[in-house]
């Protein structure tokens, strides 16, 4: 985190394109207050171009007023990009940096919707994971996520158990229900993000499956060479089931490099990505460090889809298969830029194409994918506000924990952090 955004507190953080806006800077410690016997002088950057609006000319530095050990100062920040504030003290004949301050300047679309990460794929021991569900939803806070959904192999009920885990608890990691979908015979992995019930328990019912699946086949007439008939319509069924229950239906690591081939065939990646009876695309699944090459075919072929004029909603995934071992939890994950957590916004921002999918492996700066409007706020949004927002997500998983491990002050604890990452976001906005 830049020392400017531990000592000091810019707000707002995110405003109206062209518009007028009052900014204040405060120093949170008394290590850097500002004085009214000192002078403090800003020069601005609009970080795309100078602004037309603002008669603010190139390199000018303008007196800010300090009133009650803030500094203030009014700017029209014009289009939707990112700006700098760059402060200095002045005392004498010295003059010494302060530091430099950031804000985004949003469309209203944009403007009016908060970032929210999550991770939609991922395994608990009830499959073949390693942690109980409980356990893998605190972990899904610690490490700042906002909303998650367990979704064990063939199975919906450990994602209610992630629920149970704290029921009657106030935490604000919103868990929602899941599953990773397993069709018979089919070699297409779908999730179930949000779904009211379980698909996979509709496979009981054979009889009742095939027929359905067959009468799609039916309506679907010819299809391109190498495209498994029974497949595709399977596929459409599941996401038809998944749609029926409220769910998000997923098409997941269409590039997994398994038993030297990719899984599912080329040929039904193809035909599912141009037909789209999907409800989102996995960009970025949970592949280890070796397999880099897989989530690179998925980007470059959604870049290309894209291209073609062929929209695609998304999500990032780490399809974790435990918390603790070192790798993929938390490497990949989805922002969605929605109104509220409730599930059925988070699932129509995703349609409406306003997610990105993050790559955030240890060691690495974090990469984002998406639309480039929004992978641009995004990364000023990794930088400069979701780094505090982890840090009290942080607090917040560690109480989680304690409470599945039977710590009874837990509860309590957590009570009180109630509403913290809320309020902050709501700050921030103008
Ligand atoms: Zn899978
Ligand atoms: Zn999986």
């Amino acid at each position: 985190m830049k020392a400017e955004n531990c000592f000091f507190e810019l707000v707002p953080k995110v405003v109206p394109a062209d518009r007028e806006t009052m900014i204040e800077i405060r120093s949170l410690f008394d290590h850097v207050h500002f004085t009214s016997e000192r002078q403090y002088e800003v020069t601005y950057y609009p970080v795309e171009e100078i602004s037309h609006q603002s008669s603010w000319p190139e390199q000018h530095r303008k007196r800010l007023k300090v009133v009650d050990g803030i500094l203030r100062m009014s700017q029209y920040f014009e289009g939707e990009q990112e700006h700098v504030l760059s402060v200095e003290e002045i005392w004498g004949k010295n003059r010494r940096s302060v530091g430099e301050f950031r804000l985004y300047s949003a469309q209203p679309d944009l403007f009016g919707r908060k970032p929210y990460k999550g991770d939609i794929h991922m395994h608990s021991h009830r499959s073949d994971g390693r942690e109980s569900p409980g356990y893998v939803a605190g972990c899904c806070r610690r490490i700042g996520l906002d909303f998650m959904a367990l979704t064990d192999h063939r199975k919906y009920k450990p994602s209610l158990e992630a629920q149970q885990a704290y029921a009657g608890i106030s935490t604000d990691l919103r868990i929602y229900p899941g599953e990773e979908v397993h069709p018979p015979n089919n070699p297409a992995h779908i999730i179930n993000f949000g779904g009211s019930f379980s698909v996979n328990d509709l496979f009981e019912d054979k009889d009742r499956y095939q027929a359905e699946v067959d009468q799609i086949d039916q309506q679907l007439g010819p299809l391109p060479a190498g495209v498994n008939r029974y497949q595709y319509a399977s596929c459409c069924w599941s996401f038809d089931k998944i749609r029926q229950g409220g769910g998000l239906g997923v098409f997941c690591h269409p590039y997994w490099f398994t038993g030297n081939r990719y899984s599912p065939s080329g040929a039904l990646t193809s035909h599912l990505l141009e037909t789209q009876p999907f409800d989102a695309y996995e960009l970025l699944s949970g592949y280890d460090r070796q397999e880099v090459d897989s989530n690179t075919l998925q980007v470059a072929r959604y870049y290309e889809e894209r291209a073609k004029g062929n929209e695609m909603p998304i999500v990032g995934v780490s399809d974790a298969h435990g918390c603790e071992t070192g790798s993929l939890f938390g490497w990949y994950y989805t922002i969605v830029f929605s109104t509220t957590l409730e599930h059925s916004n988070l699932i129509t921002s995703i349609k409406d194409l306003f997610s990105v999918a993050v790559e955030s492996i240890p060691g690495e700066s974090a990469r984002v994918y998406g639309p480039f409007r929004l992978v641009k706020y995004a990364l000023f949004l990794l930088r400069e506000i979701l780094p505090q927002q982890d840090t009290l997500c942080l607090e917040e998983g560690r109480l989680m924990l304690a409470h599945v491990a039977g710590d009874s002050s837990a509860a309590k604890l957590l009570g009180n952090l109630s509403g913290r990452t809320a309020e902050r976001l709501a700050n921030l906005w103008a």
